[in-house]
This record gives structure tokens, C-alpha cells and sequence, in this order.
């Protein structure tokens, strides 16, 4: 049986990646897909990037392996070494963790070189030719990455100077525009591919002030992210953050997400609830309870709120308060 060389690819779910995997297939390579995820991806199993990437990778016949990159990836995102792009999106540092993961499994499972999507210039941030020589130095794979969508612009690396893939049959697109691309999934038969980038949070400004937030006041982790993915956020003090779930869904997340020393301020209904976090003085416990009862949907002027504290529940009658956005994050 015929012995075929073996590739990684990285492989999003997005079109370029899909391309690339087409490509390099072509070229008689036997090739196995990652599909990394972070805390910060919108997408899960079901919807989004994975079910994008797992249904490209079935329909080609090939593995599929999800990776999660979560405590670690977290200690990047505080302080990465090459900075964020326009929002808290730490491009650079990020593809730097995935190439380090895929480089050991390469090394592991005998696999001979990475192949990606990636275009250059097509992201401001992490897809410059100084990005991409960035990424190779850091992780140690000189050579070893093939970028089939844009490879006619770049060095040759080691597979093409080895004659493993042919250089005249890989591709020289540049920039964001995306009409080759496009030509290319109408002839390979690519369809329902999501929109490049869109399924991480880190790019969303919004998303990347309650981040923000997280890494200044220090609560940088995986239980307060799933928190400010939803909810009213308030910021009370340097110590202490308020969030109020908009609807039953986030109700039951938050109250899923409560830890140890939280409190939860919520109606006799459950159709108000919000999580109390941090160091709270009796002063700005009042404060949230009358904030939580800001959004009782009644015809009372006081409302019945019922806060719950280790094992402990209090049921009180409370004015509402108005705040000023000031506080909203
Ligand atoms: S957009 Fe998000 S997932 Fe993509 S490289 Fe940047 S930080 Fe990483």
C-alpha cells in the first residue's frame, strides 16, 4: 500500500481553511483537521464554525480533532506578548498557542508539516508577512507551514523545496477582497461556510470593554467569562460587580454559574436574577437589591426581593432604584 505523506491542517470551518485542506488533498497528502476553540468562540457543537468544519471534514473523509484552549489561553489574553489588534482580539499570541498545540501533535503522531488558510495581508494583525515569520520563529516551524492560499508570495518551505507538494499548483491571493476565494467554493463545491472572524468575541467592542474590565480588576477566569457573555453588568466598586440576567435563559445561567460566596438577588418568581460578586459591604448590598428591583415587572411601588447566601434567604420589601449608566458595563 502506498506509504502517503501526512499534514495537519488548521482547519476553522471558514472557507479559506476549507480551501486550503482541498488543495493540499489534491497534492495526494493524507491530512488530519484541528479545530481549535477558546472561551471567546460564539459557536458550539451544534451551531456554528465545529458543525461547519465537522461537515467539510466528513464530506472529504477526514478526521476531525477539537481542541479547547482554555486556562492557558487565558494567561495570554492578560498579557500578550505582541499586543491586541483593534479590539482585545490577541491575534499573534492566539495563533502562536495554536500552532505550539498543532506542532505537538504533529511531533507526536508523526504528522510532516501544518497547513492553514491563512491570507496574506487578509487580517491587519496577524496575517502580515512580519506576523506569519513572527509565528513560525516562536513556535519553531520554519518551513513547516503551508499556506496553499497564498503560498506563490511567500518563502517556499520545506515540503515544496522537498518536492512533497508542487509550489505551481498553490495559489497567490492576497488582501481581504475575496472573489478568488468565492470563484474557488463555487468549483470545489463549498457552500454554507460562516464569515471570516466572526465567531470570536474578542473582536466585538462591546464584548471586549466587560473583558477589559475582568483583566483590570483581576477576575480573569473561564466562570466570569461565561458571565459577561450575558446578563446587565454593573461594576459597583473595585471589589464588587452586579449582573442581572435579561431573560429566563440567563436567569438559569447565572444561577448555574453562582459560586460559594455569591449572592443571589432575585424576584419570588425567578423572572429576576442577579448575582452579586466580590467583596460586598451591607451599603452596596442594598444598593443591588433595590437595582435587581429595578426590573420587577409589577404594579407595586416596593417590591418583594428575595436574596439567597450560603444556604442563608432573606425576603425583602425594597424601593427600586434608578441608576445612571455609569455604572453599565
Ligand atoms: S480573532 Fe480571536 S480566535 Fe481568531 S486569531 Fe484573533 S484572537 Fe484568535
Amino acid at each position: 500500500m502506498e506509504n502517503k505523506l501526512k499534514a495537519i491542517v488548521l482547519l476553522s470551518g471558514g472557507l479559506d481553511s476549507s480551501l486550503a485542506t482541498k488543495i493540499i488533498l489534491e497534492q495526494n497528502i493524507e491530512i488530519m483537521a484541528l479545530n481549535f476553540f477558546t472561551p471567546f468562540c460564539r459557536c458550539n457543537r451544534i451551531k456554528g464554525c465545529y458543525s461547519v468544519a465537522k461537515y467539510f471534514s466528513e464530506k472529504v473523509g477526514i478526521p476531525i480533532k477539537r481542541i479547547f484552549l482554555g486556562e492557558e489561553y487565558l494567561k495570554i489574553i492578560e498579557n500578550p506578548k505582541y499586543g491586541y489588534g483593534k479590539n482585545l482580539n490577541p491575534c499573534i499570541d492566539c495563533r502562536i498557542l495554536m500552532f505550539k498545540k498543532a506542532k505537538e501533535i504533529m511531533e507526536k503522531e508523526g504528522f510532516s508539516f501544518i497547513v492553514t488558510g491563512e491570507v496574506l495581508d487578509q487580517r491587519p494583525k496577524s496575517q502580515t508577512l512580519k506576523a506569519l515569520k513572527i509565528i513560525e520563529k516562536e513556535t519553531g516551524l520554519e518551513g513547516l507551514i503551508v499556506r496553499p492560499l497564498s503560498a506563490n508570495l511567500l518563502p517556499e518551505t520545506i515540503p515544496e523545496k522537498k518536492g512533497w507538494i508542487d509550489r505551481s499548483k498553490l495559489l497567490s491571493i492576497k488582501g481581504r477582497r475575496r472573489e478568488t476565494q468565492f470563484y474557488l467554493a463555487d468549483f470545489y463545491g463549498i457552500k454554507d461556510y460562516p464569515c471570516p472572524a466572526g465567531g470570536c468575541l474578542l473582536t466585538d467592542p462591546s464584548f471586549s470593554k466587560r473583558m477589559r474590565d475582568l483583566i483590570e480588576f483581576g477576575s480573569v477566569d473561564l466562570k466570569n467569562i461565561e458571565l459577561i457573555k450575558i446578563g446587565r453588568h454593573f461594576r459597583l466598586t473595585p471589589f464588587t460587580k452586579l449582573i442581572i440576567g435579561r431573560n429566563e435563559l440567563e436567569n438559569k445561567k447565572i444561577l448555574a454559574l453562582k459560586e460559594m460566596d455569591d449572592i443571589i438577588i432575585r424576584s419570588e418568581n425567578f423572572e429576576v436574577v442577579g448575582i452579586l460578586k466580590g467583596c460586598v459591604s451591607e451599603n452596596v448590598k442594598y444598593f443591588s437589591i433595590r437595582l435587581v428591583a429595578k426590573y420587577i415587572r409589577d404594579s407595586n411601588d416596593y417590591k418583594k426581593v428575595i436574596i439567597e447566601n450560603n444556604k442563608r434567604m432573606e425576603l425583602l420589601n425594597v424601593k427600586p432604584i434608578e441608576v445612571s449608566n455609569f455604572l453599565r458595563i
